[in-house]
């Protein structure tokens, strides 16, 4: 069985994100960039699964800027056996993205295409679901643990709002990865060392004949508003008097 782990170079986490100052976007020069939270759970799953003996090869894919080089470097540091960059300045919608996976998935035929459930950019949580659509091939999203069966079958859980959900899967199949499902490593040194060595491909947008060209205008991006502080209040008469008289809320 054939992995794909699609994943996407983001600011990191935890930096404070700063908005430009025409409101056009978010500011991403000089700013600490990393993999995707959930595209790093992903990609540690199915690094696990192939060293449980469950999957043949993992394979990283990352769309983006010639930056992206360094986000799939990291992939086969962690363990993807090679990687394949399609190199686009400027941003890609979660359709487009779905449309070059699809191509991807053309080329490649994986078993299962296993991303995150969302990239803490955009917050669309649309790819994966998008391209199992495309495909046509069932999906499992928002998965806190994945089982390979014996006759190659996907048992998934599911994180839903009133508690677990247990699905199984026939493969070809989508997969997306929510925070619970493991806790991704660090890579060694050494595996830093041998990820140089291992193959990466490169292709455009236009080699894979897909149109990148953006859908959604975006009007203007502002910061949240600033929360104010707080009060101390000296007993639960006082709190209950000022939710009631000050905040009118009880
Ligand atoms: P989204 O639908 O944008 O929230 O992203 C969900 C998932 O789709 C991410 O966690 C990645 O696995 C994948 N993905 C989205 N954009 C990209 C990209 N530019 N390159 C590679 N994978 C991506």
């Amino acid at each position: 069985m054939k992995v794909l782990v699609p994943v996407k170079r983001v600011v990191d986490a935890y930096v404070k994100i700063r908005v430009k100052s025409d409101e056009s976007g978010v500011d991403t020069q000089n700013v600490k960039m990393s993999m995707n939270p959930f595209c790093e759970i992903a990609l540690e799953e199915a690094v696990r699964l192939k060293e449980a003996g469950k999957i043949t090869e993992v394979i990283a894919v990352s769309i983006g800027p010639k930056q992206t080089q360094e986000t799939l470097r990291q992939a086969m540091a962690v363990g993807a056996d090679r990687s394949i960059q399609i190199e686009h300045d400027g941003d890609v919608e979660p359709l487009a993205v779905a449309k070059l996976l699809k191509a991807v998935i053309e080329k490649e035929s994986p078993d299962i295409v296993f991303l995150g459930k969302q990239a803490i950019d955009g917050d669309f949580n649309q790819t994966g679901q998008i391209l199992a659509g495309l495909m046509d091939w069932p999906q499992a999203t928002f998965i806190s643990e994945v089982v390979v069966k014996d006759d190659n079958s996907l048992e998934a859980t599911r994180e839903v709002d009133g508690g677990l959900e247990t699905l199984s899967l026939s493969v070809p199949a989508i997969l997306t990865a929510d925070l619970r499902l493991n806790e991704p490593r660090y890579p060694s040194l050494p595996n830093i060392m041998k990820a140089k060595k291992k193959q990466m491909d490169h292709f455009t947008p236009a080699d894979l004949g897909v149109d990148v060209t953006p859908r959604l205008e975006v009007v203007k991006v502002t910061e949240p508003s600033k929360r104010e502080a707080g009060v101390m209040v000296a007993n639960v008469d006082e709190l209950v008097d000022k939710l009631k008289n000050e905040a009118k809320v009880i």
